[in-house]
């Protein structure tokens, strides 16, 4: 049969975490932490459990949690959000992207997407009979060019994907920049689907932007976030989408047919859990001080900095020791060298090539200082 994503291999996360552990590399590849957990939130998991929470919860998300989140985001962003009808809870949060895509998307919609974009967007997009419309972020200051992003739009553009924190480059979005996204969107109908898993992991006293606090945005946005991201268990898949009430009524149609729910004990930890604001309000400096020690001890090498002001991750340039393009150079790092990284080159449809590797610092210190010592040899 004719294939759906003729032009798609496997995502370069498989691939460099793969060639990592052929060649017993340090994987600073795919965006996870290698510290553990809570073991707080893995006992409240236990306890749930043992108490019988093992059956189908509630299909929009376990309510409790639900409701702890609104108030959540209204402690953060001042949003009254009501739990029952503007929050459901996902298998993480590309699904989350994924589910709101499929929900709005007909054959031939656009949706602009920026570039250097988070992989699964562009197929999500297709998969749907859509065409994205990309925009390159400027080099190197990963900033949106707004005016290019006025120009892009058509009578068939249907959505924006924005991305703050941003993966793969750390870039973050002002309230100048939502304040001109509302400016174009207005008097239309496009939709904008936000991407805010990092939403916690942002440095240097800046603050998060969430298109929720924006009046302007938030009735017309899918709000996307992942529980990985800040409880440190990328593994556990569990995220939830915020949206408006008939946003979200759209979205559930799609939802309860796809999964229908997600994991019911985790939902019942995490029900209590967020309720410790602590947990997620030092994250930021948390993650700061693991990019500073990244970056401290890179200035032994000759990889130069691209400045990331969020998220797991920091773009590096090694103009000064190679040619080659990004994918051979970071093959050849995890092969010859023992470090795994990411060609940003990857999150671009088009070949690229500034000569840029993404490196996550959501690591140990013993982990990433390992890494960089074998960088040093280049
Ligand atoms: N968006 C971005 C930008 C991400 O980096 C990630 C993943 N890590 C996700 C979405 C998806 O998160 P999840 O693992 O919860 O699906
Ligand atoms: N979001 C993580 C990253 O950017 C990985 C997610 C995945 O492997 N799909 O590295």
């Amino acid at each position: 049969f004719p294939s759906k994503l003729p032009n798609v291999g496997t995502t370069i996360f498989t691939v460099m975490s793969s060639l990592a552990a052929q060649h017993n590399a340090i994987n600073l590849g795919q965006g996870f932490p290698d510290y553990p957990m809570s073991e707080e939130l893995v006992a409240l998991v236990n306890e749930a459990m043992k108490n019988g929470y093992n059956q189908y919860v509630h299909m929009n998300g376990y309510i409790p949690l639900r409701e702890a989140l609104a108030e959540k985001v209204e402690y953060l962003y001042q949003a009254k959000i009501n739990p029952d009808t503007q929050i459901t809870i996902t298998p993480g949060g590309t699904y989350a992207l994924y589910t709101a895509l499929t929900t709005i998307l007909q054959p031939g919609d656009e949706v602009i997407v920026f570039e250097p974009a988070y992989d699964s967007y562009i197929p999500a997009i297709e998969l749907n009979g859509a065409k994205a419309i990309t925009i390159q972020l400027e080099f190197p200051t990963y900033a949106i060019d707004w005016t290019k992003v006025k120009n892009s739009i058509t009578e068939k553009t249907k959505a924006i994907m924005i991305n703050s924190p941003h993966n793969p480059t750390g870039s973050v979005l002002t309230k100048e920049d939502l304040d001109q996204l509302a400016a174009i969107v207005k008097d239309t109908r496009i939709i904008i689907i936000s991407d805010e898993v990092y939403e916690h992991l942002i440095f240097d006293g800046l603050k998060h932007q969430s298109v929720l606090q924006h009046p302007e945005l938030s009735g017309r946005s899918f709000v996307c976030f992942s529980f990985g991201k800040v409880y440190n268990c990328t593994g556990w898949k569990l995220g939830y989408c915020i949206a408006s009430a008939y946003l979200m009524s759209e979205f559930r149609k799609v939802h309860q047919f796809n999964c229908f729910t997600c994991d019911t004990p985790k939902q019942v930890a995490l029900a209590t859990f967020i309720k410790q604001r602590e947990h997620y309000l030092q994250l930021g400096a948390f993650l700061q001080q693991k990019r500073d020690h990244l970056q401290s001890l890179m200035k032994a090498t000759k990889f130069k900095p691209i400045p990331s002001y969020g998220s797991y991750f920091q773009v590096y340039s090694y103009k000064d020791i190679s040619e080659e393009n990004e994918k051979d150079f970071a093959i050849r790092l995890t092969s010859e060298y023992g470090v795994a990284t990411i060609p940003v080159s990857a999150f671009y449809q088009q070949e690229t090539n500034h000569q840029v590797l993404r490196f996550c610092f959501s690591k140990k210190e013993e982990t990433l200082s390992t890494a960089v010592e074998r960088l040093t040899r280049l």
